[in-house]
Order: C-alpha cells, then structure tokens, then sequence
C-alpha cells in the first residue's frame, strides 16, 4: 500500500506478512492442491480409508471428505477455504464433499497452468463462470425422474452412498433402514416433499454386528430405570417430562443442625421424606406411569416411584427430551409444581431392552408415528462411529432424491458427459475464455479418472474407452469399479440426487474462482486479519506464519 510520492508510508504492523502478485496466485493454489490431494486416495467404493490422530491421541477411522478435512488442522488461508467447499458440501446435500474438494482441486490445477501462459484470472473466472453454468444445464438435461412412491431408487441410491464406506458389507440391510426412515418422517407441505433429518433419531451401541442396526419407529433414550422394582414395561404409557431434580435441594453454604435428642433426627427425615413424597405425589396426580427426567431422581424418589409402579429414567439427554416431546406430545415441565395432565404425551409401549452389555428404554407407539430412530451397532466404536457417518450421507441423500425427486447417473458418467458437452460448447464462446472452459472440461474428468486410479484400474485405458462410449450416445456410461470396466451406471444402479452433482459444480468452480482472484495476501502477526485489509473475495481470519506449510 504505497502512497503517491516519494515516501512509502508503512500501513501494515509491524511483523505482518504480505504475498502479492503470482507469488500469492501459485501458493494458494499450492496450498489447495495440496489438500485436494489428501483426500483423493479415498474417492470412490474402492478408494481408500484414513487414520486420524488427534493432539489427545484419539483416532478416528473414516473414508469420508467432510471428516477428513473436519479433523485435520489446515493453516494456510487458501486451504481453510477448501475445507469450507467440503462443509458447503455437506450441508448442501451431505454427500459429494470428497468429489467437490478433489474437483476444486483439479480445476485450480489448470488454471495454474492457463496463468502461466499469461492468461488473466478474470479470464479464467469468466471462462469458468460460464463452464459451470453450461454444466449445469447438461446435468439437468441428463437427470432422470424419480418416480414418488419408487423405494428401490430410492434405496439404490442409499447403496451408492453407502459404497465407499466401510460398512459395505451391510450395505442391502442399511439401505432398507435409510429409506424407511426417510420415508416415515417425509412430510408434504403446500404440494412439495420436504424432509427435516432431524425428526430421525440416531442412538449408537457398541457390540453386536452392523447387522443388528435397526430401525425402530419411536424414541430410544441411552438409560436404563432407576429402580429394579420398577416395571420393566408399561403398555399405554402417559409420560411426564421434567427438567428439574426428584431431589431434596442441598443448601449452597455448609449448613450443621444440632440434634439434641433422637426424636428430632427422626422429626429431620421424616421432613426431608415428605418433601419427596410430595414430589412424587404430583407426578402420580398428573396420571402419568413413566417419568423421563433430565436431571437426577434421589434414592427415596426412587422407592416411591417404584412402589407406585411408575417407570421412570433419570438424567436423560436434552435433546432426547425434545425428542420425546415432538413423538408423544408431553411438554418438557420445569418444575414439578407446573406438572398438570394436559402435559402428559402418549406412547404404546414403554420398555427397557438389554442392548449388548447396557440397558436401553424404548418409547414406541408414540402419539405421532413420524418419530422413527435407528439403533446403530457395530463390533467396535470405530465401527458404529464410520457406520454413523455413512448412514449420516444415505440419509441426506435419500432425503434429497425424495424432496427433488431427481437422479444423475453416478461413477463418473455424468462427468464424462459435461466434459464432452463443454468441448462443444467452448468454440463457440471462443477467445480466451474458450481457454478456460476446456481446462474446466479436463478437470471434471478427475472423478472418473480417480475412481479408476482407486481401484487400481489404468485411467487412461479407461477415459479412452469411457469417452469411446459415450460419443456412441451412451449417456449413461461410468467406471464400474467393481467389474473394473466400463459399463453402463443406471443398469448398475449406480445413482446419485442431482442436487448432489449440481452442488459438486457450485461449490468446487466458487471456490476456485474465489481463489484465483486473490492477488494479495496479507496476514497480520498475531491472526486476525487487519480490518479493511483484506483481499477481494474475502477470507476469514488468517493465522500467523503464511509460508510453507503445506
Ligand atoms: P464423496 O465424498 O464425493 O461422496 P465417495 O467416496 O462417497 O466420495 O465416492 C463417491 C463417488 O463414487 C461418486 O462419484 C459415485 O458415483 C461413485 N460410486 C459409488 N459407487 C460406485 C460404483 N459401484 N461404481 C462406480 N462408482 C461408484
Ligand atoms: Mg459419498
């Protein structure tokens, strides 16, 4: 930031560093490239899984992007915003997120190579700009209808989800839950599918096999009864909720109390007894049999509940609660004194079930049957934790595919064919920008490449004959990767939303374009970018030590 004159006039603190020019445009690149590469080995059903480990020594096992790059400390400001298309991603349409940052990747790639030709990133950005848009278009003219009601789509396109994750094995048995859930807790609101993942309840338990997942229309609260003499199973439940303690309140301060005789300490209990009895008393006028508190129940709580035969947990989640209060219609009371009938919900069936090793209450039959949840096991926590993350994407796809009701072809397809559609179309925009759009059209043609490096297929042999195929008019040709050949992907009911491909698009050519107009790096000393300071297309706070760190 020099001034017109003679005397540069020092703007920036003292320790701030400044890349401009080339110099910024290539180590951005650099640094994004370099995360797009992490994470490429995992593309794909036969891409590969990775072991992170944290500062506190945790480990987490897992093959999806978002995660990966959740997990993983990212310093340099360009690579922060590759995560960013990854959690864009996500939210989106959870799924795509490893195909979006490996696509951000590669389009950054030739756009390196068009800057060393002399070509202006505005160029570039416009000629990407309009690649992406023509793009888009092609998807939507390749997408195909679902038609509602069509559960096998639906739960083909749950499998392809489901490919890369470890928890393939499974996968026929996993998709059936996915898709009745999603089915269950769809809703249509004025003429439009909409489906809120929310009302999908995902409790996990160690031990039992994947296999043993299931689905489970109502609420399952990760607590055992406080009390043995408590029934195990209550048939039409009336459920109180509350959020405060079955207990006698402890006094802040150390309090003492002089006894002088034995009756006074009798006269003491017996106080603090009919305090709770009381407590309890309001639960049972309130007609309810099963207690869910979400915070503790005392031991003489405990007795009087029981010997009413009221079932009742103790310490139950917050967001369990809420749960159980959308599926049986009770209100979540604060105090006890608050407690009235008309705040009971209703459920069918109240029972505690012994899953592997703990004890578990289900709350079926609710009031409102779009409360549904799934019990996830697995042999290990590893296990249930990578089968939670590859449920997390079914769902959401399977939500996407019902609520847009459209599908592209998967294993690198509907790549191929915008590719070609690009190469069409670039003539006719010509100049420099024609420039871009092509390189926009080789590097779409990463995710089938990738997926035929992953499986250990010879991309090129590959692209040649997947390209072969498709100037043949057969539109729906991708890397099948587990018959290592090309093949056709609807007929291998390998299918994705279109929503999913469309944002892959979005998300990867923002992002790249965002990047590419950066020119001017600056990072203050201590994070925190200096205010007005920062360069067009806006980064977030940037982190001391810019230099070398990927
Ligand atoms: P992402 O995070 O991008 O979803 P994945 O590791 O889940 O990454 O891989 C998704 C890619 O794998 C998609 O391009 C999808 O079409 C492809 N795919 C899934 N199953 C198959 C299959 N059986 N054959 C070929 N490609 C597949
Ligand atoms: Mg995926």
């Amino acid at each position: 930031m020099m001034a017109g004159g003679q005397q540069p006039i020092i703007v920036l603190r003292e320790g701030t560093k400044r890349e401009r020019g080339k110099g910024a445009q290539s180590n951005n690149i650099m640094a994004a490239r370099a995360i797009s590469d992490a994470v490429k080995s995992t593309l794909g059903p036969k891409g590969m899984d990775k072991m992170l480990v944290d500062g506190m020594g945790d480990v987490v096992i897992t093959n999806d992007g978002a995660t990966i790059l959740k997990e993983i400390d990212v310093e340099h400001p360009a690579a922060k915003m590759i995560v960013e298309v990854a959690k864009s991603q996500d939210e989106e349409c959870g799924d795509g997120t490893t195909s979006a940052v490996v696509l951000t990747g590669e389009l950054l790639k030739y756009a390196g190579e068009l800057l060393e030709q002399n070509i202006h990133p505005t160029v570039i950005c416009g000629g990407y700009k309009l690649a992406a848009n023509k793009a888009k278009e092609t998807l939507n003219k390749l997408s195909i209808i679902i038609k509602p009601g069509d559960k096998k789509t639906l739960k083909d396109i749950a499998m392809t989800s489901m490919a890369s994750k470890s928890a393939s094995a499974e996968k026929t048995l996993l998709a059936d839950v996915v898709v009745e859930a999603v089915t269950n807790v769809a809703e249509k609101v004025g003429g439009k599918t909409v489906v809120d993942l929310d009302n999908i309840q995902i409790q996990k338990k160690q031990g039992g096999g994947i296999g043993n997942t299931e689905i489970i229309t109502g609420i399952i609260i990760d607590k055992e009864r406080v009390h043995e003499g408590m029934p195990k199973n209550i048939k039409n439940a009336k459920i109180a909720l509350i959020d405060s303690a079955l207990e006698v309140k402890k006094t802040e301060v150390d309090a003492r109390i002089q006894i002088n005789d034995p009756t006074q300490l009798q006269a003491f209990l017996d106080e603090e007894e009919g305090m709770i009895k009381k407590m309890v008393d309001k639960v049972i006028k309130s007609g309810a049999n099963v207690l869910i508190c979400q915070k503790g129940i005392d031991d003489i709580a405990q007795h009087y509940l029981a010997k009413n035969g009221i079932f009742a947990v103790r310490r139950a989640k917050k967001s369990d609660m809420e749960k159980l209060a959308k599926a049986t219609g009770a209100n979540i009371v604060g105090s006890l004194d608050g407690l009235t009938s008309k705040d009971i919900g209703f459920a069918g069936n109240v029972e505690e079930k012994k899953i592997g090793d703990d004890k578990m209450t289900f709350v079926t039959g609710c009031k409102n049957p779009k409360a549904v949840s799934i019990l996830i096991r697995g042999t290990t926590d590893h296990v249930v934790d990578e089968l939670e993350r590859g449920l997390h994407d079914a769902l959401s796809v399977v939500a996407v595919a019902l609520e847009d009701g459209k599908m592209t072809a998967g294993g690198g397809a509907a790549a191929i064919a915008i590719s070609m559609a690009l190469r069409d179309y670039a003539p006719s925009v010509g100049g420099r920008e024609q420039m871009a759009i092509e390189a926009f059209a080789n590097a779409i043609e990463i995710i089938p490449k990738t997926l035929s490096e992953n499986a250990g297929l010879d991309p090129i042999d590959m692209m040649l004959e997947i390209r072969n195929a498709h100037s043949k008019g057969k539109k729906y040709a991708g890397i099948n990767v587990l018959g290592g050949k090309v093949d056709d992907m609807l007929k291998n009911n390998v299918i994705e939303p279109l929503r999913v491909s469309m944002q892959e698009i979005e998300a990867s050519s923002e992002a790249a374009t965002m990047i590419l107009r950066i020119d001017d790096v600056i990072a203050s000393k201590g994070g925190g970018a200096p205010p007005g300071g920062m360069p067009p297309g806006g980064m977030g706070g940037m982190p001391p030590g810019m230099d070398g760190m990927m």
